[in-house]
Formats: structure tokens, C-alpha cells, sequence
């Protein structure tokens, strides 16, 4: 049921979005998927408030299913994470966004781009110099790169964890606490994770314009955000009224549907070059 709910949303949502899937994959169909390279980032743009600018895009990934079209992460990302086989969807991930992001810079921009890294892949000890070889290899650097670490689940082995995700912000590479409010992700990781950037979860965003109470909870992530060092990225902006709030409250970035939808990789590259400023 949650499942066919995220799938709906689509359906109303992202307009370019296939129907649908009729079924649910097994893990067999997923990897034979990322051996086939099927499946691709979409990017949606984080954009600094105070100037409009296209600061960074969030690599989102979508499954271009030979017969079921544009899938969403509602359909792979939990099954892929439970059974320890994301880190293939990860690397395909990072290595068609860096090769999109030198699209972006042999036109003169400097949008950095993020992928989102499940905590499962954290218990590998290999893990920042993989990323950063791969990283090299294409010719960007780490400052390049922000990962988005989202909590589905409590951590296994919480100090390779912390050391993992610190080793990633040493060799250079932006580290963002996603979804900053629910799940797992909680004050106790700001203050022992050199995190750079806090994505504040959309539920508070939602709210912002029409609940006291939630501004305040909005406020108060901004504030911890910037008293720690870290920039504050809004997610799921959806209205003027929202944005207003948050520009209102100091916070750095927004992402939402508002300014702008993940978008295919040709597409994002047509929406820059029309009307966005890029920094
Ligand atoms: P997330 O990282 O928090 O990504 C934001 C989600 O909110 C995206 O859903 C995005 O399409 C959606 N969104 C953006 N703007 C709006 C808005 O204005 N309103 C609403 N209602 N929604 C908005 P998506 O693409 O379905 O991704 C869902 C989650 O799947 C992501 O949440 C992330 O946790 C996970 N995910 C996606 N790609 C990857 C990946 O490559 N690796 C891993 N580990 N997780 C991924
Ligand atoms: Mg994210
Ligand atoms: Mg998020
Ligand atoms: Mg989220």
C-alpha cells in the first residue's frame, strides 16, 4: 500500500512519468536493470535563495524500464538497500552524474551535484576512496560532489559509520544529513559528523506557511544549521507562500517543485541554458 501510494503520486506529480509499474521487482529484475544500464539520474536543481542562482542538482535515480517506463526509487531503493546490493546502483549513479556534471562545465558552469548514499554502504571501509577514485578518474574534484545521507535505518556498526562518513568529508567531498527531522537522523550525529549541509525533511516545509508550530521547528533547524557551520537546504518547496517563509527565516537553498522537478539529464541541460543563472 505505501508503495502503490508513492506510485501514484507520480502518476499525478512528475507528468513525464510512465504509469505506473504493474508489479512488484524482485531483486533479480533490479540488477539485471544496472547490468544493463538501465537505470539513469535525474536532476533536480537547488537553488540559492537569495539570488535565484542554480547552485547544485540533486541526482535522483530513475529506472528507464525497457516496458514499464520511468520507474521511481519507491520500487528498487528498499529492496536494494535490505539486501546489501545497493553499492552497483550507487556507482552507476555517481558515474553518469559526473559525466553529466562535464557537460555542465564544458558550458561554463560550476553547479556541483549530489547523490543520495544509503547507510548500508557505510559499513565499507573502501567506500570514500572508491568514490573519490571515481571522481578523479572523470577529472572532477570531491568539492564537486555532495553525498546525501538518509537514514531507513537505525545504523549496524554506528563507529565505522561516523568514521566512514568522516573519511568522506576529509578527502574533500560535501556531506549532507537528508531528510533532517524524521526517521533516524537525530542531534546526537550533527555533533559527532562534520556534516556541511543539513536538507531540512518536507514535512516542515509543507507546513511552514499555514502552522505556527512547524515555522518554529523550520527556524529552529535553520539556526542549528548555521550555528554549526552547516548551510540549510530546504526540500519539497512546492508554493510562493513556502519560499517566502524560508527566505523570510534566513535558510540558504531550496529545492522543490516549485523551482524546478527532476528532470532527465537532456532536459536539466535545456532548463539551465534557457532562463537559469548558473554560479
Ligand atoms: P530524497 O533524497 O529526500 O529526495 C527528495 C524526494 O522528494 C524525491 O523523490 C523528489 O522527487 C521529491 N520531491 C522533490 N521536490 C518535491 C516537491 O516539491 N514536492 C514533493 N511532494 N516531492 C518532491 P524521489 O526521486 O522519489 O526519491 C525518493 C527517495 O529515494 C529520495 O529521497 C532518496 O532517499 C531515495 N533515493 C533516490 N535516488 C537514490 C539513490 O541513488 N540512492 C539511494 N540510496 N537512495 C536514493
Ligand atoms: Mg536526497
Ligand atoms: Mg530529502
Ligand atoms: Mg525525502
Amino acid at each position: 500500500p505505501k508503495l502503490q501510494a508513492a506510485l501514484e503520486s507520480y502518476r499525478t506529480l512528475e507528468p513525464y512519468a510512465a504509469r505506473p509499474a504493474v508489479h512488484v521487482y524482485t531483486l533479480d529484475e533490479i540488477e539485471a536493470g544496472i547490468e544493463r544500464a538501465q537505470f539513469e539520474p535525474y536532476f533536480q536543481p537547488k537553488i540559492r535563495i537569495a539570488t535565484g542562482e542554480v547552485e547544485g542538482a540533486e541526482a535522483l535515480a530513475r529506472w528507464i524500464h525497457p516496458r514499464d517506463g520511468v520507474v521511481p526509487p519507491a520500487a528498487f531503493i528498499d529492496i536494494l538497500e535490505t539486501s546489501g546490493r545497493i553499492d552497483s546502483l550507487t556507482m552507476r549513479l555517481l558515474d553518469r552524474a559526473a559525466d553529466e556534471c562535464l557537460k555542465w562545465r564544458a558550458r561554463g558552469m560550476r553547479t556541483t551535484f549530489a547523490v543520495n548514499i544509503s547507510l548500508a554502504l557505510l559499513n565499507d571501509v573502501t567506500l570514500a576512496e572508491r568514490l573519490a577514485a571515481l571522481v578523479a578518474r572523470k577529472g572532477l574534484e570531491p568539492r564537486d560532489v555532495v553525498f546525501e545521507v538518509t537514514e531507513t535505518a537505525a545504523a549496524t556498526h554506528v563507529g565505522r559509520t561516523l568514521e566512514n562518513l568522516s573519511r568522506l568529508r576529509m578527502v574533500g567531498f560535501g556531506l549532507s544529513i537528508d531528510d533532517f527531522g524524521t526517521g533516524y537522523s537525530s542531534m546526537e550525529q550533527l555533533m559527532r559528523v562534520p556534516f556541511t549541509e543539513l536538507k531540512i525533511d518536507q514535512t516542515f516545509v509543507r507546513n511552514a506557511a499555514t502552522l505556527p508550530r512547524s515555522r518554529t521547528v523550520l527556524a529552529t533547524s535553520i539556526e542549528v544549521a548555521h550555528r554549526l557551520g552547516m548551510v540549510a537546504v530546504s526540500e519539497g518547496v512546492e508554493t510562493n507562500a513556502q519560499l517566502q517563509v524560508l527566505k523570510d527565516l534566513g535558510c540558504d537553498f531550496a529545492q522543490g517543485y516549485l523551482l524546478g522537478r527532476p528532470m532527465a539529464s537532456g532536459e536539466f541541460l535545456a532548463w539551465m541554458a534557457r532562463a537559469h543563472p548558473a554560479p
